[in-house]
């Protein structure tokens, strides 16, 4: 389809939450009530039937705050030609975050996430439009067309454009075999977490493990942080179910001091545990490079990225040696713009991208990002988390494979369509779970998730 052709007409912006608390999925050491939710924004354009979507994760509350946020930036890009925003995607991406608005928090926070739903339904849109799934769009790119998708402010002092066309010329000597592999769905290894969550009793716990590994999973990731004692007994349920040669890694979702962490972790390495994901604040980059540098001799390595807001502090993770992966999130940077930028950022200094993808839809988009990844930017195989709550919401749903791999996309765009069904239920605040008693409940209380002050 011509993409001058295609013009945006108008659009609309949604509140969807689900009230995944009530099941213990999302549940974590400094989040006691987590609720997936989007800011769910759809462009509607000229072409009958043809409409972009995308959207940005939150947890909850503050979703009413992100659904703001996109409003203010989404009608920038009505009456546009689709071809005078695909043509220069990098540029586009720089005026989203210029002008007035860029006070508020200028490549973070709220706004960040607005922009990431905003880029996420133009490339939803550009790939519908090529009916080709994201991943493939993509991956169909010329070195010079993937590195016109990337604003390179910030980065030049690390990576050129030039010295990406470079690296991506390089690996595309041998993009044709990995793209058949893709297409066979050998592309990404699946881990699991959905064992993990706090909220299960050790009997749930082990029956999740016992399932996982009929399906094939190798990896398994758990939340800990409860004290030694507690995960000690939790992380040796999994060794149990896994042996020797399975692979165990540990999220604390932010909770300890840099000290504290190196401290608590010494104190788990003989369960032979590969990453410590979170294990401080999400800014302290210097940090993540102590707790890295002083649990290497132990055999752990350091993980973040889910809370990472910018490829700037990426460069700065990367340039201080303070991870063993990458943790990307598919919302948190500004779409597959800034999520190319990390991904070449992280082939360079030859460290895995592992992306986040532990909530509603985030397998979703992350199954097209890790399919990039290996196809067209690092060529090498690393793995992603599945987990397996949601999925039946979505118009074309992620899935893996018997043997443990994540099912390549197939539909045409970013899969970020959700079934017009859910929104009766679970649309905010006139769906009907949030107007029965308990969503009512849930929504007047204003310390859902804080521990000690939760009534709801
Ligand atoms: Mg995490």
């Amino acid at each position: 389809m011509d993409l001058n052709t295609i013009t945006i007409t108008s659009f609309t912006v949604r509140d969807l939450r689900w009230p995944t608390s009530l099941d213990a999925i999302g549940t974590d050491p400094m989040n006691l009530a987590g609720e997936n939710s989007f800011g769910y924004l759809q462009y509607k354009t000229n072409v009958p039937g043809l409409i972009g979507t995308g959207w940005s994760f939150a947890n909850g509350q503050g979703n009413d705050v992100l659904c703001t946020a996109i409003r203010s930036l989404a009608p920038r890009l009505l009456n546009r030609p689709l071809a005078s925003l695909t043509a220069n995607m990098g540029l586009t991406q720089r005026k989203l975050q210029s002008g007035q608005i860029r006070f508020m928090s200028p490549e973070r926070g709220v706004l960040q996430l607005a922009t990431c739903a905003v880029l996420n339904a133009i490339w939803d849109l550009w790939a519908k439009a090529e009916k080709k799934p994201l991943w493939r769009l993509v991956a169909d790119f010329s070195p010079e067309e993937l590195v016109r998708a990337i604003d390179f402010r910030y980065l030049s002092d690390v990576l050129t454009p030039e010295q990406a066309v470079e690296m991506l010329r390089e690996t595309g000597k041998s993009k044709a075999e990995r793209l058949q592999l893709a297409l066979e769905n050998k592309a990404v290894p699946a881990y699991n977490t959905s064992a993990g969550w706090l909220g299960h009793s050790d009997d749930k716990v082990r029956e999740l493990l016992g399932q996982a590994v009929q399906q094939g999973f190798r990896h398994f990731k758990l939340k800990a942080g409860l004290g030694l004692e507690v995960d000690r007994k939790r992380l040796g349920l999994v060794r149990e179910a896994v042996g020797d040669e399975g692979v165990l890694m540990v999220d604390v979702n932010q909770i300890w001091d840099v000290d504290e962490a190196i401290e608590y972790m010494k104190q788990l390495a003989d369960l032979k545990i590969w990453f410590i994901e979170e294990p401080t604040s999400p800014d302290d980059i210097l940090g993540h490079a102590r707790i890295r540098a002083a649990l290497k001799p132990y055999g752990i390595g350091v993980a973040t990225g889910e809370h990472v807001n910018n490829r700037v502090m990426f460069k700065q993770l990367l340039q201080a040696h303070a991870l063993d992966a990458v943790q990307l999130d598919a919302c948190r940077l500004a779409s597959i713009n800034e999520i190319l930028a990390v991904l070449l950022l992280s082939a360079k200094f030859g460290v895995p991208v592992v992306p986040h993808s532990g909530g509603a839809g985030m397998v979703e988009l992350c199954s097209h990002i890790s399919t990039i990844d290996f196809v067209a930017v690092s060529g090498k195989k690393s793995i992603l988390e599945y987990t397996d709550h949601l999925h039946e919401a979505f118009e074309a749903p992620a899935a893996i494979t018997p043997d443990g791999m994540h099912v390549t996309p197939v539909a045409p765009g970013y899969s970020c369509d959700v079934k017009e069904s859910v929104f009766g239920e679970f649309e905010c605040p006139q769906g009907s779970f949030w107007r029965s008693a308990k969503g009512l409940e849930m929504l007047n209380d204003p310390w859902r998730g804080t521990l000690g002050e939760q009534t709801s």
